[in-house]
């Protein structure tokens, strides 16, 4: 090997050894009489030192032609440092470098390699090795390993086997658009890559297998987003033989594990809250639990007292955004302008507040008067100081606009701290949703999704009503994954795509091989899946999931590094049947 130690691994118990290193040169600092570099590895930096007068002539000259980033193989003896460096691991020693060799040179690098850089995010992406060689980014897939080993170490304990199932799959019309491959032994055919082994993870608890997991890569062509990406990875699990509250009791555990050993955190119990309690409180189907400032639905004490925009609104709902009443004309406008942008699309902010000295002020004085606005108060356990916000409309949308609300407050006033983590449940889940453009029905979740069985019935007279055994887990208001209890009838299975509008043809042409496999004994089963870059992402505390996954693309889909995707040749196109083009751009 070309070294006897790491960058990380020499302490002062180690003095007076005879020491080989390797690593890439961090920094060199050129006092004239003394020269010092740090050798830097993924372990660590150490110390190397040369001294005018006592090092050879020839090794001064050699060092002080190195550049930053050289590769070099160091050969020394251990030395205690005079003024050691408690910040650095191996801070108390250096080397006294008696022999350098250089491995190979190096460019000067675009970006300074160091925890803060000077490169753009273009820059940087384009040059990801060397992107990944700065701390945090080398930190974060060394935090994925850990996560993806201690997932695996809980899923084996629980009799969980890994198991792969194939990536070039069959197109289907359901869920987010496919990225296809053209096949050339048959052309004009293609496969698709998968949006999730969801097909296959089912066959395997047809075929016995009991308890599946995966690591898996999943493709899906959507618009990106900074915590998308069109390739991602999945916990994907499988279970026979359960009900809902064994799934949730066997991945509450994980979760609970992954954050005891991975972070030292003790997670408490998750809570379980039904969609229809999420979306009255929250408005939102994956609730930031860790602060209060929950809904309270106005309609009583609001209408009928002649202000027009709530007597004629559906819903009169708002939140209480404690010790905030002195908040000025600027800040309250801000708000309002805050709820007021398309990406929220509330019409305006009704605000109350509840002064220091009891009284109130409100932006709807003009209709309610003192006596009133203490009712309302009441409502929401108000006290003096406090400052409630309040909007109103359709029900559905109100919800929805309120929650942007709670959240962007929730922000404002430092209720949204990253290192305190809350996580829960969400459960219930309607089987259907309505769309609106397409005029039909779409599964919420997915067409394998068992509805409740008494809400079954419901499924040919109301089947928006239909609850599904559906849920996700939801940490700090992102939802880190989700699953359900699976049809494994054949005639249920049928009738699902019948709701969904499915022909009885297209249905067996698109799953014929799932509904045909469970007439041959599927047990009763189901499963989950948690998206494991944003896992990772959430444990180290960010929102973006890049910095998680070694190779990202950027927000237009691309590898900037690699420069993809790319154009493929005519003699390409043409194996694959495809339409030969003129002239290939660029070419
Ligand atoms: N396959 C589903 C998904 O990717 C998860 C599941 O139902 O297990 O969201």
């Amino acid at each position: 090997m070309l070294r006897t130690h790491t960058c990380g691994e020499l302490r002062i118990a180690d003095i007076n050894k005879e020491v080989v290193l390797s690593g890439w040169v961090q920094r060199i600092r050129d006092k004239g009489g003394l020269i010092w570099i740090d050798l830097r590895d993924r372990y660590g930096i150490t110390q190397l030192l040369l001294e005018e007068g006592r090092s050879d002539v020839q090794l001064i000259k050699q060092v002080r032609e190195l550049g930053r980033e050289f590769v070099v193989q160091a050969k020394g003896k251990v030395i205690e440092r005079v003024s050691k460096n408690p910040k650095l691991a191996t801070g108390d020693i250096e080397i006294d470098l008696q022999q350098l060799n250089v491995l190979n040179a190096s460019k000067i690098p675009p970006f300074t390699i160091e925890d803060e850089t000077d490169g753009g995010e273009e820059l940087r992406m384009k040059y990801r090795y060397l992107d990944l060689r700065r701390n945090p980014l080398k930190n974060s897939l060394m935090l994925r390993h850990r996560l993806s080993l201690e997932t695996r170490k809980y899923l084996d304990s629980q009799q969980f086997i890994e198991i792969e199932t194939p990536y070039l799959i069959k197109s289907t019309p359901e869920g987010a658009r496919d990225f296809v491959v053209p096949s050339r032994m048959n052309q004009g055919e293609f496969y698709a890559l998968p949006q999730s082994p969801q097909t296959f993870k089912q066959l395997l608890m047809v075929a016995g297998f009991d308890r599946y997991y995966q690591l898996v890569k999943c493709f899906r062509d959507e618009d990106l987003r900074a915590d998308r990406q069109p390739e991602f990875t999945q916990i994907d699990c499988e279970m026979a033989f359960v009900e809902q509250e064994d799934i949730l009791n066997t991945f509450e555990g994980m979760i609970k594990y992954l954050f005891k050993e991975v972070k030292g955190v003790e997670l408490p119990d998750l809570p379980r809250m039904s969609y229809a309690d999420a979306m009255k409180r929250y408005g939102s189907d994956k609730p930031d639990i860790r602060f209060g400032m929950e809904f309270v639905e106005l309609n009583d004490v609001a209408q009928g007292k002649g202000f027009k925009v709530f007597d004629e609104a559906e819903l009169v709902v708002g939140i209480n955004a404690t010790g905030c009443a002195a908040y000025t004309r600027k800040q309250l406008d801000k708000l309002t302008e805050f709820v007021k942008r398309p990406q929220v699309g509330a019409k305006g902010l009704v605000y109350v507040k509840y002064k220091e000295d009891g009284s109130f002020k409100s932006s709807v004085d003009k209709f309610f008067t003192q006596e009133m606005l203490k009712s309302w108060a009441e409502k929401f356990h108000a006290k003096a100081g406090d400052l409630l916000l309040v909007l109103s409309g359709e029900a559905e949308k109100v919800r929805i606009q309120l929650n942007e609300l709670r959240l962007e407050m929730g922000e404002r006033l430092g209720l949204r701290n990253p290192d305190n983590y809350k996580a829960l449940w969400v459960v219930d889940f309607p089987l259907l949703e309505w769309d609106e453009e397409s005029g039909r029905y779409h599964a919420m979740h997915h067409p394998f999704t068992s509805p409740k069985p008494e809400d079954a019935d419901m499924l040919e007279t109301d089947p928006g009503k239909v609850r599904a055994n559906a849920y996700d887990i939801v940490i700090n208001g992102v939802e880190i994954g989700g699953g359900s209890i699976r049809i494994h009838d054949r005639d249920l299975q049928r009738r699902m795509f019948r709701a969904l509008g499915f022909t009885e043809e297209r249905a067996q042409e698109q799953f014929g091989f799932l509904m045909n496999a469970f007439e041959y004994g599927a047990p009763p089963h189901g499963g989950i899946a948690l998206g494991f870059d944003r896992l990772a992402a959430m444990f180290a505390g960010k929102d973006s999931i890049r910095d998680f996954i070694a190779f990202p693309k950027n927000n237009a889909g691309r590898d900037v590094m690699i420069d993809s995707p790319s154009h493929i040749s005519n003699v390409q196109l043409d194996e694959l049947g495809l339409k030969v083009v003129d002239k290939i751009p660029g070419e």
